[in-house]
Formats: structure tokens, sequence, C-alpha cells
């Protein structure tokens, strides 16, 4: 039997992750102390997991028999009782017996405070004494080096090494979230992002957004008074390229509800738009503004999820929300290719940094061959032209994503200025990407 085989005795339908495990000397010494003999330093640990969270230990010992060494895998669940014992190798002519079921079986549920001894709450196979106690002894080993080798952090850490990965629909996408962790904390990630959307959505009309936009002024809330900061300061630094007011905008060109259509001019004109007519003090109030949180929702959402994945303990994680993505640890990220959706023009590789993308392919219709983008220039009131696509690297998903919006409009010399790293495309396939000088793609 191999290692890996005698696990799934154990371990039937778990996942299990293998590690070989050296007890620092505190641990060893406290793992004699229960023996009251002298033990190995190194063994090989098997953790089972389901859904990001350890269910039980297997834990393969060497003892002597006579003169040879045998080699079995102990099985114990949380509650430190035993699983399973099976024997993976045994040398000696003699006392394979050992090894038969009518022996092992006795020592599921023994714990540390049974004597797992001959005589006393366990039968021997005759002709197998030496092997049977060795067994035995194992058996206690075991139990020891888990109690005093598996604490929490030492198990989190472990666990951690395998990536969970689950998807929900969200915010009109479907989010994608990896990570070193738990299914429990990805699912809380998952309900930070809905708790935000029921606040932040101009499409649920009972968000705190959508009344303030219905009765022009309220006392906001710390989530939507953080998307008015945020927005104030991505719509002052881009010098009004990004300004979330275009919503009488977006409207008449019909990127709200798919109804597309050309405004006339005075529609245009007529629109009330302008972020530096909000005044926010204690209360906020809109002047008559409305408000579109689609160039920054998504961000502040994941920034949301990932404070959630970090009070969590995963220090490792991947946030993917389509056009937005954080990168929790270093992870790679592809930019798809505006003209052709499923290629990507390169791969970046990212540390505790988002990155967002605005396309022209993301919303758009067409009509005498002319393509109208869901990005408009609030200075012209009109969709963006010339530009397929924005990427931007920024610390933060509210950076990332309101800053690809506003560099989609206002032209890539706003990277310098905000300090992060960024990409044009414009929307002729042949020309080159214009990039910052530290936008660096690598090697896959
Ligand atoms: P994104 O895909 O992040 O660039 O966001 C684009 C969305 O933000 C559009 O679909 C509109 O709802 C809204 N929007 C369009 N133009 C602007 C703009 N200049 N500033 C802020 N939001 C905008
Ligand atoms: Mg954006």
């Amino acid at each position: 039997m191999t290692e890996e085989e005698a696990a799934k005795v154990v371990f039937p339908s778990e996942k299990t992750i293998r590690k070989e495990i050296a007890l620092d000397s505190t641990t060893q010494g406290s793992v004699e102390g229960i023996l009251k003999r002298r033990v190995e330093d190194r063994y090989v640990l098997f953790v089972a997991v389901k859904d990001g969270e350890a269910t039980g230990y297997a834990v393969i010992v060497d003892e002597v028999t006579k003169t040879l060494t045998m080699t079995f895998i102990v099985g114990v669940g949380l509650d430190g009782k035993v699983l399973d014992v099976a024997v993976i190798e045994h040398k000696e002519k003699i006392g394979a017996d050992c090894a038969k079921r009518k022996f092992l079986d006795q020592l599921k549920g023994k714990t540390l405070n049974d004597p797992i001894k001959r005589k006393k709450d366990v039968i021997h196979v005759v002709g197998a004494t030496m092997s049977c106690d060795a067994v035995l002894r194992g058996t206690r080993k075991a139990l020891a080096v888990v109690k005093e080798y598996c604490t929490a952090d030492r198990v989190r850490a472990i666990v951690q090494e395998e990536p969970v990965t689950l998807q929900r629909h969200l915010m009109g996408s479907l989010v994608t979230i990896t990570a070193h962790g738990s299914k429990a904390s990805v699912n809380r990630a998952f309900d930070e992002i809905k708790r935000l959307d029921s606040i932040l959505s101009n499409y649920q009309e009972t968000s705190e957004l959508s009344r303030l936009n219905r009765e022009g002024s309220i006392e906001p809330g710390p989530e939507l008074r953080n998307f008015l900061e945020q927005s104030r300061r991505y719509h002052e630094l881009s010098g009004g390229a990004f300004d979330p007011t275009v919503a009488p905008l977006v409207r008449l060109w019909g990127f709200h509800d798919g109804k597309y259509r050309v405004p006339s001019r005075t529609e245009l004109e007529n629109a009330v738009i302008g972020f530096d007519k909000i005044s926010l003090d204690r209360g906020v109030k809109l002047n008559g503004a409305q408000l579109d949180p689609g160039a920054i929702g998504k961000g502040i959402a994941v920034d949301a999820a990932v404070e959630i994945l970090k009070k969590e303990g995963v220090t490792r994680a991947f946030v993917d929300f389509d056009s937005t993505v954080y990168a929790l640890g270093t992870w790679k990220v592809a930019i798809r290719n505006p003209f052709q959706k499923d290629k990507t023009l390169g791969t970046l590789e990212v540390s505790n940094a988002s990155v967002s993308t605005s396309g022209n392919y993301e919303k758009y219709f067409e009509t005498d061959g002319k393509r109208y983008t869901h990005i408009l220039d609030p200075r012209t009131r009109m969709p963006v032209e010339g530009v397929a696509s924005v990427s931007v690297i920024a610390p933060s998903g509210a950076a990332s994503d309101a800053l690809s919006t506003a560099i989609f409009v206002g032209g890539l010399d706003l990277a310098a200025k905000a300090k992060v790293e960024a990409m044009l495309v414009t929307s002729d396939p042949k020309a080159d990407a214009k990039t910052t000088p530290g936008w660096k793609f690598v090697k896959e």
C-alpha cells in the first residue's frame, strides 16, 4: 500500500493535503512528555479538507516490530479520537496478522485517555504480539503528535495551501473568488458585495443611492459617504473626466436600459450634470444632479470583499469581478484584447493591487457604421471616440476602476497625475498600445 492509498483508507471521500512536518523541540518535548519515551521529530501528515476547512488528520508512523520497522497510518478526528488505522508496510517474517481488520478495528474511537494496551483495552492477534504492540505504540504516538502539532494556526496554514474557487452572480456580473481559505470566508466576501450593491445600486429602487437620487438629499451612511468621497477625489484628480453625475446622459443614450438611441443636441444640453453641484457635508445634497455608480461601484465592492477576506485571515486570494480584479498576494492577470474578446494582449504580474479595464466593447450600439460606447465625455456629453480600452493598475479597486474610466475619457496623461501604471489601446487595431513607463507585461 502507498501512503496515498493509506490516506484513502482513512478518508475515502475527502480531499487530503500531504505535508512533511518537523516537530520543533518544544513540540517534540510535549509529545515525549505524553508518551514518556523518545520519538522522532519528522512525520508525514495528511490533513483532510472539506470546503476549505480541516475535517481530520492522519499521521504516518514507523515502529520497530522485532528488529525491522513497520509503517502504518493512523487517522485522527478533530475530536482527538482514532478514525482508523491501516498498515502500509510490515517487513518482519511473522506478525503480519496485525494488519487484520479484526485487530485494527478495536482502535477506532480510542483517545489519549485510553490505555491502548494489550491485556487492558485491546486484544492482540495470537502469533503477532510484537507487531500488535508496535501498532498500539504507534497509535498513541500519532494521537500525541496530532494533539501537540495540529494547532489551529498550523492547520489553517496547511489548509490554505489549497485554494477554493467559488462563483456568484452579483451586480450584473459573474464574480469569481479564488482564495487560500475556507468556503465560508469566500461566501462572506460575496455577501459583502451583495450588501454594498443593496446600498449603492442604481438598479435597485430600495438602495440608499436610489433614494438619494429620488429625494435629492439625505444623511448618507458610511458606504454611500465613501462612494461620494472617493468619487469626488477622482473627479477632481481627473479634471472632471470621471463624473458619476453623467446619469442623465447614460439614460438619454439608452445605456441604462439597453434602449439605445442618439439623443438630440437639445436633450443633451438640457441634462443637468456636474459633480461639483453636489454638496457633501454632514448631509448630502445633489442640487439637481443624479448619480450613476457604474464606473466605480465594482471597484468599491472589490475592496470591501478583500477587506472581509483579510479579516477572515486569508493572505492569498484573487477576486475577479470581470472588468475589475484584485490580487491579494502575487497573481498573474491577463489583459483582454479589445478587438478579440477571447484573446489577450498580455499578462501582468500583480501584487496586492487591483487592475481594471474599461472597454468600448462592454456596452455599445452602432448606427450608420458608427460605434457609440457607454463611456461618456462629460464635456461634450457624447460617447468617447477613438479609444478601445484602458487598463489601470492601482492600489485599490476603487482607484483602478475610477481611473480606467477617467483615462478612457481624459487620456493617458492622467495616469502620471494619479501615480498609476496604465495602458491605452486606441480604436485603430493597427496602432500600438500606449503605456506608462512602468507598465510591464510578463512572459506567461
Ligand atoms: P467602466 O466600465 O468602469 O469604465 O464604467 C462605465 C460606466 O460608468 C458606464 O456604463 C456608465 O454607467 C458610467 N459612466 C460613463 N461615463 C462616465 C464618466 N465619464 N464618469 C463616470 N461614470 C461614467
Ligand atoms: Mg471604471
